[in-house]
């Protein structure tokens, strides 16, 4: 019982709660509040013809995927006053909130009747709009948000040939595997050096190959200076024809009613709340992408424009408001997409934003494989986790591959949000059958590698540290087999297979040594065994193929994978 909160603001005179937005988060909180209050008027306001639709769903509706448009509204109005009694009003806005009167106007785009709305709270769920570049000829950019937009961008996709996205975010990759999906040439145009800005590059590498092999071009550190109707003007000078061109580059939080009725917006531009998710209008309420969240590490505000916790917040709104006492919910930032046959899945911090905000991590790569290498289907994936070394919390995971991909990101999302230590994911007792996994799940296998680094039993160095250790007299030791290496490997590497060290010992280089193989496995035996005998070694983390798809193995002019 600790951890619930007392209830801050008993609302004691609580007839009508007017809902703004009927969606995710708005729609989340008006069922459970009908749950627990049978006798409050619950009125809710939406700008689009749709309540309650699947707007995660909607690339899968222009690639076809989701064939038919019904299957995308999960509720109608009528189906919501039925079960629950909500009053429920489509195609109409919330032109603003006056907090003194405690009233909101409201204008039906359908018959164009403007009128008013008495309040006893307000939970405001406006959302996120898409971010609009700058540049002349955007308005020729098609958004994806709502049910009117995905019937505009799949008409469009029938009528069209060859279609540039503005922004290689998660909803610009599923767009990109839908259109490719229904036959049209894809280009994405991303102003970053990387896909998926959230996961660090090493990651992202698998990613782009994934995009690439299914016909999508790529410009990364491009980004578009014009749109006209048939073509997008580059930064670089070059030209390309496009008949349709879709912008995915962000969404900002809809912070307009808001700010107008004089709520204090944050630092990171969305609505200020406080534990209870209240603005500081205790009648106003703000959940979902327009809020501002709490961020579970650093307990910073952030923005996370993510259903889960819009959906969380929209349930716990409505516990608050009916008197119950709460858990706050702080955001992790979990999320996961597909992208063709891969999975990506993210939870916590990556390296980058650590680096950024100066933390001090260890980061661990792993390549293992989905299930037991001895039963068929098998697909190898990364992982990597980011670790406090200091209390040795998970910071952070990352994962990239075909398949298992999100079982493994859910456990250790769950193993962040309890508390459980980098090494003690080593001790998770997992569902174990050779079709599902192996005895020592690639989650206990980082565990066990986090372990041994923390420590010290085998030290690691990164992709990124590799050329500097070799400046500083570092000797590379690669200790895969002879025919691996011949495939690829990292400049100036001396080769002798783990298991010929102890026969060639006299070969092994003096001096320190940084041993590498495929993955980091075998690199960790020979570490050990070089440990043992009284040599300075440490293990490269992730192995090879970390390293060739990191940013410094792929400045290497020649290399395979
Ligand atoms: P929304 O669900 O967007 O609802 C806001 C509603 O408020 C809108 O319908 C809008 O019309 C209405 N509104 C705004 N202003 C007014 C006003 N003044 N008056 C009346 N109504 C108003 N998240 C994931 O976690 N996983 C995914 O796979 C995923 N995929 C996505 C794919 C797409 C294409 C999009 C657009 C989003 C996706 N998201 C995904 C994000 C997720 O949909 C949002 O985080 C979530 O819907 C936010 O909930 P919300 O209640 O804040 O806003």
């Amino acid at each position: 019982m600790d951890s619930l909160r007392k209830v801050s603001y008993p609302m004691r005179d609580l007839r009508r709660v007017i809902v703004i937005g009927g969606v995710a988060g708005g729609m989340s909180a008006a069922a459970r509040l009908r749950r627990l209050n049978a006798e409050v008027e619950i009125v809710v306001i939406e700008r689009s013809h749709h309540v309650s639709y699947a707007n995660c769903g909607l690339p899968y509706y222009v690639g076809g995927v989701i064939k038919d448009e019904s299957q995308l509204i999960l509720q109608t109005p009528e189906s919501l006053f039925k079960r629950f009694r909500l009053d429920v009003r489509v195609d109409s806005e919330v032109l603003r909130i006056d907090r003194l009167n405690q009233v909101v106007d409201i204008r039906n785009s359908a018959s164009g009747q403007e009128y008013s709305l008495s309040y006893d709270a307000i939970i405001l769920s406006p959302g996120a709009s898409p971010t609009r570049l700058p540049i002349p000829g955007i308005e020729n950019a098609l958004t994806l948000r709502n049910v009117e937009d995905v019937l505009r961008m799949s008409d469009a996709t029938a009528q069209h040939k060859k279609a540039i996205i503005l922004g290689a975010g998660f909803i610009g990759l599923e767009m990109a595997e839908n259109l490719v999906h229904r036959g049209l040439d894809v280009t994405i145009v991303e102003i970053a050096d990387q896909v998926l800005t959230p996961i660090d590059p090493e990651m992202a590498t698998f990613v782009e190959q994934e995009l690439l092999s299914h016909g999508v071009k790529l410009l990364l550190k491009t980004s578009v200076t014009e749109i006209t109707e048939k073509s997008v003007q580059l930064n670089d000078g070059n030209t390309l024809e496009a008949d349709m061109v879709i912008s995915a580059v962000g969404v900002r939080p809809d912070i307009s009613l808001a700010k107008n009725c004089g709520l204090t917006i944050g630092v990171r531009g969305g609505i200020q709340t406080n534990e209870f998710n209240q603005t500081d209008d205790p009648r106003i309420y703000a959940i979902g992408d327009a809020a501002e969240k709490r961020d579970s590490q650093s307990g910073e505000a952030q923005l996370v424009p993510l259903a889960n916790i819009a959906n969380r917040h929209g349930r716990i709104v409505a516990d608050h408001l009916a008197g119950k006492p709460i858990r706050h919910v702080d955001a992790q930032s979990t999320a996961i997409v597909k992208v063709f046959d891969l999975t990506v899945a993210i939870s916590g911090w990556s390296e980058k934003r650590l680096k950024a905000a100066g933390r001090e991590f260890l980061a661990v790569h792993s390549h293992p494989s989905s299930h037991a290498g001895y039963y068929p289907g098998g697909h190898g994936m990364a992982l990597k986790i980011l670790v406090d070394p200091h209390t040795e919390k998970i910071m952070g995971v990352q994962g990239v591959g075909k398949d298992g991909v999100d079982k493994r990101i859910d456990v250790i999302a769950t193993a962040m949000r309890g508390g459980i230590s980098a090494p003690e994911l080593a001790d998770l007792e997992l569902a174990y059958a050779p079709p599902f996994g192996s005895a020592k799940d690639p989650v206990n296998m980082l565990g066990y590698i986090s372990e041994n680094a923390l420590s010290g039993i085998t030290p690691t160095a990164q992709w990124h540290e590799v050329e500097s250790l070799q400046e500083k007299g570092w000797t590379i030791l690669d200790v895969r087999s002879s025919g691996e290496v011949s495939a690829g490997s990292i400049p100036g590497s001396v080769n002798i297979s783990v298991d010929e060290l102890r026969e060639k010992m006299e070969l092994i280089p003096e001096g320190k040594l940084l041993v590498t193989c495929r993955v980091g496995q075998r690199g960790h035996i020979a570490t050990r065994l070089l440990r043992e005998w009284g040599r300075e070694a440490i293990n490269l983390d992730g192995g090879y193929l970390t390293w060739i798809n990191s940013p410094a193995g792929k400045k290497q002019p020649i290399h395979s994978a």
